[in-house]
C-alpha cells in the first residue's frame, strides 16, 4: 500500500526536509530540466499551439459553464451504452460505491490504471481495509507501491528516485506481491522495463476486475479516453471482465471536436510526444468484447465548491499534464511530497486547497508554495493563470485570522501611517541609517513570513538625505 499524506506537515516544514537532500535534489533536477527542454521543442513544432491553447482555455470554460448539461448527457449516453453510473459526493462515498462493487463480483484483487482521482481519494487503501489488494500497473505508480511510498509528480510519480534506487525496490519488494525480479536485476532502463512486465503480466491475465480513471469524458457518446504511453492501462481496460471507473465531474467535454483539441495539446505539455502511443476510447459494453460490465463513478470531492468561486474555478480546467511542475523553480528544489497531496507543484497549490479546504496547516500553506514568477501560467495548455489564483487563496487564508496575520494586519497598519506622515517618516530612516550596524540580519520572529526573509541591508543614509545634498 502506498503511503498516505495524512498528518503531513505545512509546507514550509516538508520544504526544508527535501532541500536538504542532495539526491533528491539532483534527480528532481535533473527530471525536470530534460522534460521541461524536449516539451519546449514539441510545442514549438506547432505553429497555431497558441490558438490551440486559447481554444483548450475555452472549451473548459464553456463546459464548467454548464457542467450540469454535460454531465447529465454523459450519464444518459453511458447507460444507453450498457454502463451503469454512479455519482458520489466525497472521497467516501467514490470508496463506498466502488468497494461494493468489487465485493460483488467476488473477486479479491484488482488491478488499476494510474489515476490521480483514485490516488485524490484513497481508494487502494479503503479496498485493503476491506481485504481486496488493489496492484498499480503504470511502471512508476508500480515504484511508488512496492516501495510503500507516495507519488511526487503527476506524470512521473517515481521522478524523484533514480534508476539505482529502483532496482533496489525490484529486487527487494517484488517477490511480496508477486512474480521477483531476476536476481541479477541491472539498473539499466531496458532490464527494468523487462522486469516489471514479467511481474505485471501475471496480475493481467489473472485480474477479473479492473479499475481506471479517465484523461476525459465525452458526453455526446458516452465515450471514455485514457491516454498512456506504456500500453498497461490498454490491458487493464480490456482483459478484466468487470471496468471500474473513477473520474472528476470536470473531465467532461461536450463533443468529439472538442476532444480533438486536448489530444494535441495534452501529449505535447506531458510527455513531449505529438501523441500518446496509446488512446484508449470505450463506450459502454460491447458484446463478445472486452469488459461485460462497465461502471462510471462520478466524482465531486469538492469540485463543486472549487466550481462556485469565479476566480479559482480555472483550476478545474486542468487537463493533468504536469508541464507546470517541470517548470516551477519551487518544485524542483522542494520536490512533490512537500506539497501533501496527490496534486504537487503549481496546480497542486491551487487544486488542493480548493478541493480540501484550507482549514489544516499544511492546505493554508500552499498558496504561499510559489514565488509567483508566472512560469507555470506561460506553459499551461489550458492557460491556467495560477499566480492569479494563488494571489487569490492567500487573501482567503489571510481572511482567515491567526496570530501571523493579526501582526501582519498591524504593520501593515503602522506602514500605511508612516507613509502618510512624511516628516515621521524622514525621521525614522536617518534612525535607521543611524543604527543599522544594531540590525539583526533577520526580523525578530513574526512566523514563517519573518523566519524566511533577510531584513535588507540599509545604506549611511537615506535616499532622501542623499538627494537634498547631491541633486537639490
Ligand atoms: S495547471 Fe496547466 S500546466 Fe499544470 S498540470 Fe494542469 S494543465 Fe498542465
Amino acid at each position: 500500500m502506498s503511503g498516505t499524506f495524512l498528518g503531513m506537515p505545512a509546507f514550509p516544514e516538508a520544504a526544508a526536509e527535501a532541500v536538504a537532500d542532495p539526491v533528491l535534489r539532483a534527480n528532481l533536477r535533473h527530471a525536470t530540466h530534460t522534460i521541461r527542454d524536449k516539451r519546449a521543442r514539441a510545442v514549438a513544432e506547432l505553429d497555431d499551439w497558441a490558438l490551440l491553447r486559447e481554444a483548450g482555455k475555452r472549451i473548459k470554460d464553456r463546459t464548467l459553464r454548464h457542467l450540469d448539461t454535460y454531465l447529465v448527457e454523459l450519464e444518459a449516453a453511458v447507460t444507453a451504452a450498457g454502463g451503469t453510473v454512479h455519482w458520489a459526493a466525497d472521497a467516501g462515498e467514490a470508496n463506498r460505491i466502488v468497494t461494493d462493487l468489487v465485493k460483488a463480483t467476488g473477486e479479491r484483487e484488482v488491478v488499476k490504471v494510474k489515476s490521480m482521482a483514485t490516488q485524490e481519494i484513497g481508494l487502494n487503501e479503503a479496498l485493503a481495509a476491506e481485504g481486496i489488494a488493489a496492484y498499480e500497473t503504470d511502471l512508476a505508480e508500480l515504484i511508488v507501491q512496492l516501495g510503500e511510498d507516495r507519488p511526487s509528480h503527476i506524470l512521473v510519480p517515481a521522478i524523484h528516485r533514480n534508476r539505482g534506487e529502483i532496482r533496489d525496490i525490484f529486487r527487494d519488494r517484488m517477490a511480496r506481491w508477486g512474480r521477483p525480479a531476476p536476481e541479477d536485476l541491472t539498473d539499466a532502463p531496458a532490464d527494468l522495463a523487462e522486469a516489471a512486465r514479467l511481474h505485471l503480466r501475471e496480475k493481467f491475465l489473472s485480474a477479473k476486475v479492473g479499475i481506471s480513471g479517465a484523461n476525459f469524458m465525452v458526453a455526446e457518446t458516452g465515450t471514455l479516453v485514457v491516454v498512456e504511453s506504456e500500453g498497461n492501462g490498454r490491458m487493464c481496460l480490456t482483459l478484466p471482465e468487470t471496468l471500474i471507473s473513477v473520474v472528476g465531474i470536470e473531465k467532461v467535454v461536450p463533443t468529439w471536436r472538442d476532444l480533438e483539441v486536448f489530444l494535441q495539446t495534452l501529449p505535447r505539455s506531458s510527455t513531449a510526444e505529438r501523441m500518446n502511443p496509446y488512446t484508449s476510447m470505450w463506450t459502454g459494453t460491447t458484446d463478445a468484447d472486452g469488459p461485460a460490465a462497465f461502471h462510471l463513478v462520478l466524482l465531486d470531492n469538492g469540485r463543486t465548491a472549487a466550481l462556485a468561486d469565479e476566480v479559482g474555478r480555472q483550476a478545474l480546467r486542468c487537463i493533468r499534464c504536469s508541464a507546470c511542475l517541470n517548470v516551477c523553480p519551487v518544485y524542483e528544489r522542494a520536490g512533490g511530497h512537500a506539497y501533501g497531496s496527490v496534486y504537487p507543484g503549481p496546480i497542486g497549490a491551487i487544486l488542493t486547497p480548493q478541493l480540501r479546504g484550507t482549514a489544516s496547516d499544511i492546505d493554508a500553506s500552499l498558496p504561499y508554495a510559489s514565488s509567483l514568477c508566472g512560469a507555470c501560467y506561460e506553459v499551461c495548455p489550458v492557460a491556467i493563470d495560477i499566480p492569479e489564483v494563488l494571489v487569490h487563496l492567500r487573501g482567503k487564508v489571510a481572511g482567515q485570522g491567526g496570530k501571523g496575520h493579526r501582526l501582519e494586519r498591524a504593520a501593515v497598519r503602522a506602514a500605511t501611517w508612516l507613509l502618510d506622515h512624511p516628516t515621521a517618516l524622514a525621521a525614522g530612516e536617518r534612525l535607521a541609517s543611524a543604527t543599522r550596524k544594531a540590525h539583526p540580519a533577520r526580523p525578530p520572529g513574526a512566523g514563517a513570513w519573518t523566519d524566511g526573509r533577510d531584513l535588507p541591508e540599509l545604506p549611511e543614509r537615506s535616499f532622501r538625505d542623499w538627494w537634498r545634498k547631491n541633486r537639490a
